[in-house]
């Protein structure tokens, strides 16, 4: 067996790969158009697809694709093989720039919000060169963007690196007036937690609401849930370390850098960390990795579940991005520095951060938006749907002193003056220990804690970057025509801190009484996304996405109206298949058991008339009135989706599901669980919650 630093990378043409393999030429203009954007031409392009389709061809590969992540929150791809007929009557492998550079899957079929119809019917895919090429299967996969023929974004990938391209071009306006002339780009970087449950794929298999929802619908509460607190971090299950084990290594040989992996709060529950690298990569490793993460587990005979939400009473999953701001030399721009004016950079880019997430708390949280995230948000297990910053004391302390003008009390009491003096070092430990706030900083980088484990994290990262950009703009557009830089710079940052500290919390964040204060202080709380999702076209969102090009106008219409349809087909499908098993598996159960019970109570009393028979009768009758409730409950919840019907509109529509089809499909639950409760194991239709969330050993 190869040690995993000989077959790490294996299946990427990364960066090693391209040096060995392209003419020195090529390979130098392709590292100019990956480190600093410059036009690719048709030349470079046909030499690379050459070496890519060699390298591809002698790692076994048949075929190429354009892979890419449409609207549809997974990724997708056409395989086209290399074979072109030769006029021997043979085939010839071939892969030229231009099928390299551009692909035109048919469109037709992925969500455009309306973007379609009012431009072209064709999509085209365009190469990224900023992300490396890789072997999946036999298939030589090309990251690509997807965009309309008018030129409008159908996918995540594109709005994130103008994302990104807007962080870089403020960051280094900043830099630049800090006296940095060498710092080529900014980049952001992410390094996202991933939790996910494993259970078995033959319980899986009889549960048709995991099946067609990745979640249970049902499922009365196990007799040991989480309780004890026995299996965060506790010793890993010989089936789950070889599942881990498989997975690390087939992440490894795609350049993923897998990391730490543990178990976590509930049952079944796990996580795997890679190790941060940049956001774009990140992004494509992320869909990487959930794809690969249920691949595994099928050869495993186990199914990994992705969805926020899979049990109710349990923890459920999320995604923690954990981002920071770095120079192409390596300089974390959230990093306290060694000097006083890296001291003052690093406080302006603190500031940014903190006037961005608190301008744009709104967009943040429609980042996070799915109907399966908003069963965590606020469920005093995940932060809250109110967005917060967390700064911890030290730094916190910093910020007050610099506010007030007062003198800073830290380790060494020392008045602070920008500029002049040494900021106090930040021990990770003393900013690390919060982990209820949902925007927490962690020495020096910020951990954005309200994505849903099956989010891409892309959507996060377009609002986090361009929010921040957008601070960076308004103090850059103020320093440089600054009299007195330094001046404008103390003015700047007290200003910013004290227009901006109500979104800095440093308590309990699961505590009810901060959703009060936090009303008080002005701060928005959307608790579903039909609550927050038409925010997205507010003026001032709008405004600032547009003006950093990051999103056109029709492209935001077009995601919001995506995204509440997402929400609403969701939340239907879920209600359908409750309506599906409460009515074909769980009454004609309970009715089974009844009447079992109701014969037993016959036979005994035909035995000896004398016997009361006081259990089986009491219990034919709870039994009863419950097929009763389910009946009348399953009916309240047809006619609610039935007045969907009435909706106007996709805005509308998500409203009423919100106030009335989630509390029917809530109140279906609560007697078909009761009912469970009540009828013997060897009736009951479907594997519980013990057998699902104890049964892989
Ligand atoms: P934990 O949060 O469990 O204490 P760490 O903070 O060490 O663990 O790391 C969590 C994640 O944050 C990892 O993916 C790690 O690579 C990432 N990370 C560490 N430093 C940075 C950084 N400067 N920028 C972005 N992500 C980072
Ligand atoms: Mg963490």
């Amino acid at each position: 067996m190869e040690s995993v630093s000989e077959y790490f990378g294996s299946m990427v043409f990364d960066d090693r790969v391209m040096k060995a393999t392209l003419p020195e030429k090529v390979y130098s203009s392709l590292r100019k158009t990956i480190d600093e954007g410059a036009q690719l031409d048709i030349g470079v392009a046909n030499a690379v697809a050459d070496a890519m389709k060699d390298w591809a061809i002698s790692k076994g590969a048949t075929h190429f694709t354009h892979w890419f992540q449409p609207l549809t929150g997974i990724t997708a791809e056409k395989h086209d093989s290399f074979i072109t007929p030769a006029p021997d009557g043979g085939v010839l492998m071939e892969f030229s720039g231009k099928e390299l550079i551009k692909g035109e899957p048919d469109a037709s079929s992925f969500p455009s919000g309306g973007l379609r119809a009012t431009f072209e019917a064709r999509g085209y895919t365009a190469w990224d060169p900023t992300s490396y090429a890789f072997i999946k299967g036999k298939t030589l996969c090309i990251p690509t963007a997807f965009c309309s023929y008018g030129g409008h974004a159908l996918d995540k990938k594109t709005p994130l690196l103008r994302s990104m391209e807007a962080l870089n071009k403020q960051a280094l306006r900043i830099l630049r007036l800090f006296g940095n002339t060498t710092a080529k780009c900014v980049r952001s970087s992410v390094g996202p937690e991933q939790e996910y449950f494993l259970i078995t794929k033959e319980m899986y298999e009889k549960r048709p609401d995991l099946r067609f929802t990745g979640r249970t619908l049902f499922g009365a509460k196990p007799p040991k849930g989480q309780e004890m607190d026995d299996h965060y971090f506790g010793v890993i299950k010989p089936r789950v370390a070889a599942y881990m084990e498989e997975l690390n290594s087939e992440l490894w040989k795609l350049g993923i850098l897998a990391k730490t992996e543990h178990n976590e709060v509930a049952p079944a529950q796990h996580e795997l960390a890679p190790i941060y690298t940049t956001t774009n990569i990140a992004c494509d490793h992320n869909q990487l990795t959930m794809e690969i993460m249920q691949k595994v587990a099928a050869k495993h005979g186990l199914v990994c579940l992705l969805h926020e939400k899979p049990f109710a009473g349990v923890n459920g999953s999320g995604k923690h991005n954990n981002w920071s701001i770095a120079t192409d030399a390596g300089q974390n721009l959230l990093s306290p520095g060694e000097t006083p004016y890296e001291n003052a950079q690093f406080l302006l880019f603190l500031c940014a951060v903190i006037k961005a997430v608190d301008d744009y708390q709104d967009l943040l949280r429609i980042a996070v938006a799915t109907a399966g995230n908003d069963h965590r948000l606020g469920a005093n297990e995940a932060p809250p749907a109110v967005v917060s910053i967390f700064l911890g004391d030290e730094l916190n302390g910093v910020l007050e002193a610099i506010e007030n003008g007062t003198p800073y009390h830290g380790a060494e009491k020392t008045q602070m003056t920008l500029g002049v003096d040494v900021l106090p070092r930040f021990s990770r430990d003393t900013t690390d220990r919060n982990r209820t706030s949902p925007f927490a900083f962690t020495g020096n980088k910020f951990e954005f804690r309200m994505l849903g484990s099956s989010n891409s994290i892309a959507c996060a990262n377009i609002m986090l970057n361009s929010a921040v950009a957008e601070s960076l703009k308004s103090y850059a557009d103020r320093l440089e025509g600054a009299a007195d830089f330094k001046t404008a710079l103390n003015e700047l940052i007290k200003k910013t801190i004290k227009d901006h500290k109500r979104i800095i919390f440093n308590g309990n964040g699961y505590d009810d009484s901060w959703i009060k204060e936090a009303e008080a202080r002005g701060l928005q709380n959307f608790r579903t996304t039909a609550d927050c999702m038409p925010h997205l076209l507010d003026k001032k969102n709008v405004d600032m996405l547009t003006s950093h090009k990051v999103y056109s106008e029709a492209e935001l219409k077009s995601r919001c109206e995506i995204m509440l349809e997402n929400y609403c087909k969701t939340i239907v499908i879920e209600a359908n298949t409750m309506i599906d098993m409460a009515k074909t598996q769980i009454a004609p159960a309970v009715e089974a058991y009844t009447a079992d019970v109701a014969k037993s109570a016959t036979a005994k009393k035909a035995l000896d008339s004398n016997l009361a028979c006081t259990y089986e009768t009491g219990l034919v009758r709870k039994l009863s009135s419950l097929t009763d409730r389910i009946a009348l409950k399953t009916e309240a919840l047809e006619s609610s989706l039935l007045s969907l019907h009435n909706a106007e509109d996709i805005i509308s529509e998500s409203a009423m599901i919100r106030d009335k089809l989630l509390p029917a499909m809530s109140e279906l639950r609560v007697v078909c669980d009761e009912a469970e409760t009540l009828t013997a194991k060897s009736y009951w239709p479907f594997p519980t919650y013990a057998d699902l969330l104890f049964g892989v050993k």
